[in-house]
């Protein structure tokens, strides 16, 4: 398999390739050059087969034989040592929880996936990779959990000073080893922009092998397709029409759905649900893309207002606007409505959401108003604990600390800080 540069002036690589880059030498996102659709007979059979036997049958055409099988299998397992449950919440309304992993964030499968692939690829070979991400909270737990211990692979996560929460901040800066994080005097535009600058810093390039951790990179995008698998494996005996409601940042998860959908899980439509970074929403309603710079928010990681996946969306319906119309709709909403509806779950099912999977509940019902017969799926992104004190305050209630989340509580935060370009570079050739 080979994927190519959505901005098609680059040439086309293996997955191997794509991993390291993260992006194309032309700064366009790379894309697999087909999706070839899984046989009927996996998907009628899907209720008997093992979480990780799905995962490979989907992910095996786009690794290709970049990784030999055994080994493939062997990273699967490691990957996907939790459980994926659709909770139900209503006659028609499952939550799909992906909150059961190290971090409690559905980023940990892709980070963790992309950590053993890029593992395996730098086992063979003496260059050293550094990874360089940036994070608004999520992103860098996952990440820097996922890489932990991984050979070869050096991370350096920048964070802002003051914006993520104290959990968050945890997660990341006491984990040591190859694992370094940087505390930036500025915010998560301002970490993005340092980060972007080192990628086209040709001097730094020369000196080192340098990537990227976030959903641009196809090993952190693709395995978010597996999640939509085991929705559909527990939910296909009620034999209804499945939709599913994805709370939206970067579009990365919800683009991964709709290529579950290509290799052909039958799914009667995708909802994009954001907070009031509604440039998709937007689009939806005028055609018209207009990125804007974001506005925070409770759910604050989908605080994006020019979502990178979003080009790889359009792209899968060739740009055709009325064939991804049929197939997507989008809404936003606003925090009051997110904590409404967080105290609407709790009081009527007594389950506890987090902002984000109340963003995702509220595009639900707002689609099953008009389409009363269709089971709908919302997916809850991350614990409700990593938001404790808006949940706590929304709800009135006192969350229970998980033991993933008590085992950073007592750990030494170590960070460096840093306020410039120039110093993260320095730090970067020390
Ligand atoms: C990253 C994240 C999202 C958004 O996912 P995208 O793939 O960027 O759309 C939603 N919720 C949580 C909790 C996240 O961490």
């Amino acid at each position: 398999m080979k994927f190519y540069s959505l901005n098609k002036n680059a040439p086309a690589v293996t997955f191997k390739e794509a991993v390291i880059n993260g992006i194309a030498p032309d700064k366009g996102l790379y894309f697999p050059e087909s999706i070839t659709p899984l046989p009927d007979s996996f998907f009628n059979n899907i209720s008997d087969v093992s979480n990780q036997e799905i995962a490979l049958n989907a992910i095996l055409q786009f690794v290709g034989d970049e990784i030999p099988t055994a080994i493939l299998k062997d990273i699967l397992a490691k990957v996907l040592d939790f459980e994926f449950p659709v909770v139900p919440i209503s006659k028609n309304i499952g939550t799909l929880e992906l909150f059961h992993g190290p971090t409690m964030a559905f980023k940990d499968v892709g980070a963790r996936f992309m950590a053993q692939c890029l593992g395996y690829f730098s086992k063979k070979s003496d260059e050293e990779v550094t990874v360089l991400a940036a994070t608004s909270g999520d992103t860098g737990g996952a990440v820097a959990n996922g890489f932990l211990g991984v050979n070869g692979v050096k991370v350096i996560i920048l964070y802002p000073n003051g914006k993520v929460s104290d959990i968050q901040e945890r997660q990341l800066t006491t984990l040591g080893q190859n694992i370094t994080a940087l505390k930036v005097d500025g915010t998560f535009d301002d970490c993005q922009a340092m980060v972007k600058s080192a990628f086209l810093d040709n001097e730094l390039l020369e000196k080192m092998k340098l990537t990227s951790a976030n959903s641009i990179n196809v090993a952190r995008w693709l395995p978010q397709l597996f999640y939509f698998l085991f929705a559909y494996k527990q939910a296909k005996k009620a034999g209804r029409e499945i939709v599913f409601s994805i709370p939206s940042g970067n579009f990365g998860n919800i683009c991964a759905g709709m290529v579950a959908q290509r290799l052909g899980m039958p799914v009667k439509h995708f909802i994009a649900a954001t907070n009031v970074n509604d440039t998709v929403p937007k689009y939806m309603k005028t055609q018209h893309y207009n990125p804007k710079p974001s506005t925070a928010t409770i759910s604050n990681a989908m605080d994006v207002g020019d979502p990178s996946n979003f080009i790889r969306i359009r792209h899968l319906y060739q740009d055709n606007f009325e064939e991804l119309n049929k197939n997507l709709s989008s809404y936003s909403f606003t925090d009051e409505d997110t904590k409404e509806a967080m105290l609407e779950i709790y009081e009527t099912s007594n389950y506890i959401a987090d902002p984000h999977g109340a963003v995702g509940y509220l595009g639900l019902k707002k689609y099953l108003e008009n389409h009363p017969n269709t089971y709908g799926i919302f997916l809850e992104t991350a614990h409700p604990v990593k938001f404790l004190d808006v949940v706590e305050e929304t709800i009135s209630h006192q969350l229970e600390i998980p033991p993933q989340i008590q085992k950073v509580m007592n750990k030494e935060k170590k960070s460096f800080n840093i306020s410039t370009y120039n110093d993260l570079k320095s730090f970067l050739l020390r």
